[in-house]
């Protein structure tokens, strides 16, 4: 599948643990050099040592204007390209409104949407040397679909990518450059496991395939994006999650257990 990717560079924010993890993981078995960036260096050179030699670990904070900057110039020392970014590192603390402070809200604010802006500005003047790139961001169904209580400004960065990449499609069409989005329902990640297991059992009972998504389900749907076969989709979303958004009450999965 997508053999144009072979020799192809990719950067993984977020790269490596979960989804950007699979992501890197599907990547790397496409034949692409992948650069795993996390902040903590040692999980990054771990997860990168595991894929191979094409894969190398790099640390950087997607927060911060420099460290994004940093982890463009390194691909680009490294492999002489970046062909793609999958923008993914994405944190989600959960708190309720009463108990949500400014500074709660700003931190998943700066990483999962400024960080998605930084990590993207970072790779544009390469790619638009290049006048060709893929843009892959990982966004939610929370936010731009649904919403769960202590997930508020998790849901307004999420849904704010998705308003984000809309307009970065057309400013960079010109460029060759595609920007699209994922958008993960409930994936078995390590994030989503410190959610607890009595969430992850609940979770499995709400969607109509019953079972988590792994990694994998994520990143067969990036992998496509990021593909040359997908050059004329730009600023689009799709939603991998088993059907989760589906159901329009709780009635609709007990009749679907009848049926069954
Ligand atoms: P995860 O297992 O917690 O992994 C998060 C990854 O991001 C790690 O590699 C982490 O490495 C990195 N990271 C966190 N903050 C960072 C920062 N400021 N700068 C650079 N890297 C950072 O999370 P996940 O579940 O895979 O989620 C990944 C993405 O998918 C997020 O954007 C999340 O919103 C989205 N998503 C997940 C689910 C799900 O069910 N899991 C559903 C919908 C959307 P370090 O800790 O070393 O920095």
């Amino acid at each position: 599948m997508f053999q144009s990717l072979a020799g192809r560079v990719a950067i993984v924010t977020g790269g490596s643990k979960g989804i950007g993890r699979g992501l890197s993981a599907r990547f790397a078995a496409a034949g692409m050099k992948v650069l795993v960036v996390g902040r903590s260096q040692a999980d990054a050179d771990a997860t990168a040592a595991a894929l191979g030699p094409d894969a190398v670990g790099f640390s950087a904070d997607v927060a911060s204007a420099a460290g994004c900057a940093a982890m463009a110039a390194f691909a680009l020392d490294t492999w002489g390209r970046i062909d793609v970014l999958a923008a993914n590192a994405g944190i989600f603390p959960a708190a309720k409104l009463d108990q949500m402070s400014e500074d709660d809200f700003d931190r998943v604010i700066d990483v999962n949407l400024k960080g998605t802006f930084l990590a993207i500005k970072a790779v544009l003047p390469a790619m638009k040397a290049a006048r060709k790139g893929r843009i892959v961001v990982t966004s939610s169904i929370t936010g731009p679909i649904t919403g769960y209580p202590g997930w508020a400004h998790y849901g307004a960065s999420k849904a704010g990518q998705l308003g984000f990449i809309r307009t970065a499609a057309i400013e960079l069409a010109p460029w060759g450059i595609t920007v699209n989005a994922v958008m993960p329902g409930n994936i078995r990640t390590e994030g989503l496991d410190g959610l607890g297991p009595e969430y992850l059992a609940k979770m499995e009972g709400s969607i109509p395939m019953r079972r988590l998504g792994s990694v994998a389900d994520i990143a067969n749907a990036a992998l496509y994006f990021a593909s040359e076969e997908a050059a004329y989709v730009t600023g689009q979303n799709i939603v991998v999650d088993g059907g989760q958004v589906l159901p329009e009450s709780l009635m609709a999965l007990e009749e679907m257990d009848v049926v069954v």
